[in-house]
């Protein structure tokens, strides 16, 4: 097996022929061939775990390869590496702010991913906020909030939208209407794949003098997402879901709350002066009051890279391409039999390329192993870091399909940017073998 950097697929289509491994040193691979969203991997092996963490992307790799030779400190130097690096964060900030559709007065604040980012928004709400959420979230974005109202999981995107319109009409009815609350919610579940309204959601919050943040961790790297036109006051997300893995998370959204919070980390870079009393401190606002220490440099423009790369890119045609895998994956799924597929809403609700499923009667980490040993196919199983829901779906499973032998975890297959109509072939194909 070989283990290079060359791009194994581009969204093109399957490529005929393994591409030659890139010259040492670079990611790079034959310029006539490049295509801006190709992604790095080892041709062998089907990846279909993009949820868990995606490929890195041709482009992250040759962004951080170009950069390295001029990598120097950030904000901290007055040579020429260190002029250039502080350009290049402040540029990648830039560019990912656009990219996720932030207003003038939004901030962008780098951090290490969604979980980081979430944990820095619930530090930052002001004292007494009450935050409001669904049981199906990530525990990312369940357990980082203080006094939290947990709404239960939803059977439909209208119910969602009924359900959080009547909690926040409760919620007013006991508190006034300056008493700060913040709506959470994802904006596609990491579990089923399921779209979330998020703009609806976000019309109700505002209604009832809310904000709301979208966990989109699993939505951005499928769709766009413009938090100015879908009115969202807050998003996050990870870069290595975004085929940028090099450590890079953001909070991007509402300046007020997080200019006014305590930083998030104490230290260097985050403050405007330090006197030598203890308290006399002046502490900076803006994106650096959160990000003390030496920044994620390469992480910001790797993820920067593939921003870029995606908008530039037919989002349309993206998306079209992988509903079209997702719809041969969930179809071939679901001729099987004995595999029961999760979901949370109807079997036609608009998801991302994610699809949780059982094999009735097969304990599902022997089938992962299996599909990883015997097939050289890369899955995930488990609860997915979502138990209530992953629990939730599990019943309802078992209810739905009669079924007495599921077992109590599941599978994840995933998809995007690299996978192709035989990837998804490949598992369908060694699922049967299995039974
Ligand atoms: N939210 C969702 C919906 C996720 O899928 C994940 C990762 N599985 C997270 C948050 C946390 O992301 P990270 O591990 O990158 O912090």
């Amino acid at each position: 097996m070989r283990s290079s950097l060359v791009p194994v697929s581009s969204p093109a289509g399957p490529r005929a022929v393994p591409r030659p491994t890139a010259p040492t040193g670079s990611a790079a691979a034959s310029p006539e061939s490049a295509g801006p969203l190709d992604v790095l991997g080892v041709p062998d092996l089907v990846n279909l775990d993009y949820a868990a963490t995606a490929p890195c992307a041709r482009v992250a790799a040759d962004a951080v390869a170009e950069l390295l030779p001029w990598y120097g400190s950030v904000h901290r130097g007055a040579g020429a590496l260190s002029q250039r690096s502080t350009l290049a964060y402040e540029r990648a900030r830039q560019t990912v702010g656009d990219f996720l559709g932030t207003r003038a007065d939004d901030e962008v604040i780098f951090t290490r991913n969604t979980t980081d980012a979430l944990n820095l928004l619930a530090r930052a709400v002001p004292a007494g906020t009450t935050v409001v959420t669904f049981g199906g979230e990530h525990h990312a974005n369940l357990l980082p909030w203080p006094n939290t109202v947990r709404l239960p999981v939803p059977d439909s995107p209208a119910a969602a939208i009924r359900a959080l319109s009547e909690a926040l009409r409760e919620l007013r009815r006991d508190t006034d209407r300056a008493a700060p609350i913040l709506v959470t919610v994802t904006g596609a579940s990491n579990v089923t794949g399921e779209r979330w309204p998020v703009t609806e959601l976000a019309a109700v919050a505002h209604r009832y003098g809310a904000r709301i943040a979208v966990d989109a961790a699993q939505l951005a790297p499928h769709a766009p997402v413009d938090i100015s036109e879908s009115e969202i006051d807050y998003v996050a997300v990870s870069g290595h879901k975004l085929y940028a893995p090099f450590g890079t998370g953001v909070l991007a959204g509402r300046a007020d709350w997080l200019d006014a919070a305590p930083p998030y980390l104490f230290g260097g870079g985050a403050t405007l002066g330090v006197g030598t009393a203890t308290n006399d401190v002046r502490w900076a606002d803006g994106p650096g009051r959160h990000e003390a220490g030496t920044p994620n440099l390469l992480g910001a423009v790797a993820l920067a890279a593939v921003c870029t790369a995606l908008s530039e890119a037919d989002r349309t045609e993206l998306h079209t391409r992988e509903q079209e895998l997702l719809a041969r994956l969930r179809t071939g799924l679901n001729a099987l039999p004995g595999i029961v597929e999760l979901r949370t809403f109807h079997a036609d609700a608009p998801r991302v390329g994610i699809v949780s499923f059982v094999v009735a009667g097969r304990d599902s980490a022997e089938v992962a192993a299996d599909l990883a040993r015997g097939h050289g196919i890369g899955l995930r199983d488990g609860l997915f870091c979502a138990h209530p829901l992953a629990r939730r779906l599990l019943a309802e499973a078992a209810a739905r399909s009669g079924r007495s032998d599921l077992p109590p975890t599941a599978l994840r297959a995933s998809i995007g940017l690299g996978s192709t109509a035989a990837h998804v072939d490949r598992l369908l194909d060694a699922l049967a073998d299995l039974r």
